[in-house]
């Protein structure tokens, strides 16, 4: 049996230029796993919170410093001389030694590095690559398929320039696609949308998450591009490719209405709905991904009972990847699909069970990057995994965006 010989933390940059964290974990039988981990932009409030410095004089207040002491000086000691394979023994530790519900004391940054890190060393000390230790670990799914990908195509909200409301408009090719071809695409009707953009002159570099950041007017003229550019791709609309959003709703609520550009006036809870409802019928929505305020439960409930024959409603801020909110939302009935970030909630073993509660209420799973990413490829193996049916690792470019979509080729040619 192998044992965790040491875990070495450090300060790390993500792909926004923000530090985050990095462990490195040996085994005493020479095996060693690295894990670094990613952060949200626009992130929930009821996610497990990632602890920052707050030092002014140290990358202007956004410093790890002290999650990586974290690991180095209290979580090491805690996992030195366990089996790695014991993840639920070990993340339950990890739990117990922070002691808050939100993973404030330690960090949730430092706490799912460590975790994560674990899952991979446990895969490396029994010679599995990671998504098939997952798989043989936690069972969830008979056999393994390949998920489908969702590109998003066009950054606005946080992650834009600023002059769109919606935060995300995806590319979602059809199921009966294999993997490589739903990656070629992708990235064909990506390369065109650049073209169609720039022949407009709205073109304006790219977000945070690799699409591009244009310059338009409205949230329907972003997808009015996006199906003018399917149609110059050759790939037939609603057979080959459908479209989707993550409205990132939160963003634009101010406690009572929503503002967004295509409507002069701020809208009611209805109102909004059937916004929704004139874009599914131009549009076809494959997924529509957190279209209400994260604590606006009656707006996600009536949209649900409304839209979810349709489309499948995507809880993101709404869930934040715990148990409890995920649990009430199965009892409420307000969505049919979850998005999953370990970074949510801090844990592999806690990212599991909440997993399980979608998989028994027949919810569709989305693994989810966040928006600061590394070249970190573990996310990938974990959509396989858990068998997702689809992963969201942003724009087919940028390298830690590829780097996800890249690791899923290779996992589509093990599993042939
Ligand atoms: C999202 O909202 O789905 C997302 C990936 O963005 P962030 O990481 O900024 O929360
Ligand atoms: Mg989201």
């Amino acid at each position: 049996m192998s044992l965790i010989k040491s875990i070495q933390a450090r300060q790390i940059l993500d792909s926004r230029g923000i530090p985050t964290v990095e462990a490195l974990l040996t085994a005493d039988d020479g095996y060693s796993a690295i894990a670094s981990i990613p952060s949200g932009t626009s992130t929930g409030s009821h996610e497990a919170k990632e602890l920052r410095d707050a030092d002014p004089l140290v990358y202007q207040g956004s410093g790890v410093l002290k999650a990586v002491e974290n690991i180095n000086r209290i979580l090491a000691p805690a996992l030195i001389g366990k089996d790695p394979t014991r993840q639920t023994e070990i993340d339950q530790i990890l739990i117990d030694l922070d002691g808050t519900a939100d993973k404030n004391r330690l960090g949730a940054n430092a706490i799912l590095a460590a975790s994560q890190g674990v899952c991979e060393l446990g895969a490396a000390v029994t010679g599995y690559p990671t998504y098939k230790y997952l798989h043989l670990k936690y069972r969830l799914s008979e056999r393994l398929d390949m998920p489908t990908p969702i590109f998003n195509v066009i950054n606005g909200g946080k992650h834009g320039t600023g002059n769109l409301d919606f935060q995300e408009f995806h590319v979602i090719p059809a199921t009966n696609k294999t993997y490589s071809q739903a990656l070629e695409c992708g990235e064909v009707i990506y390369q065109i949308l650049g073209d169609v953009l720039a022949h407009r002159g709205a073109i304006r570099s790219v977000g945070v998450e690799g699409g591009y950041a244009p310059n338009l007017f409205t949230n329907t003229e972003a997808l009015e591009l996006i199906f003018e550019s399917v149609r110059q791709s050759g790939f037939e609309f609603a057979r080959d490719v459908f479209l989707g959003l993550d409205v990132a709703a939160t963003s634009f609520y101010n406690g009572h209405s929503y503002a967004i550009r295509d409507k002069s006036q701020a809208l009611s809870r209805s109102e909004l709905l059937e916004f929704y409802r004139e874009i599914n019928d131009k549009f076809h929505l494959f997924g529509l991904e957190d279209p209400f305020a994260e604590d606006d439960l009656e707006g996600w409930k009536q949209i649900t009972a409304a839209m979810a024959r349709q489309t499948i409603i995507i809880g993101d801020d709404l869930l934040t990847t715990n148990k409890q909110r995920t649990k009430d939302a199965v009892d409420k009935q307000l969505c049919t699909g979850i998005l999953v970030k370990p970074n949510q909630i801090g844990t592999i073993s806690e990212t599991i069970e909440v997993i399980k509660i979608a998989l028994a209420a027949k919810w569709h799973i989305v693994v989810s990057h966040r928006s600061g990413e590394t070249n970190d490829d573990f996310i990938a193996d974990f959509a396989v995994g858990v068998n997702a049916n689809h992963v969201k690792f942003g724009a087919p470019a940028r390298g830690e965006r590829v780097a996800k979509y890249n690791r899923l080729l290779q996992i589509e040619e093990e599993l042939k």
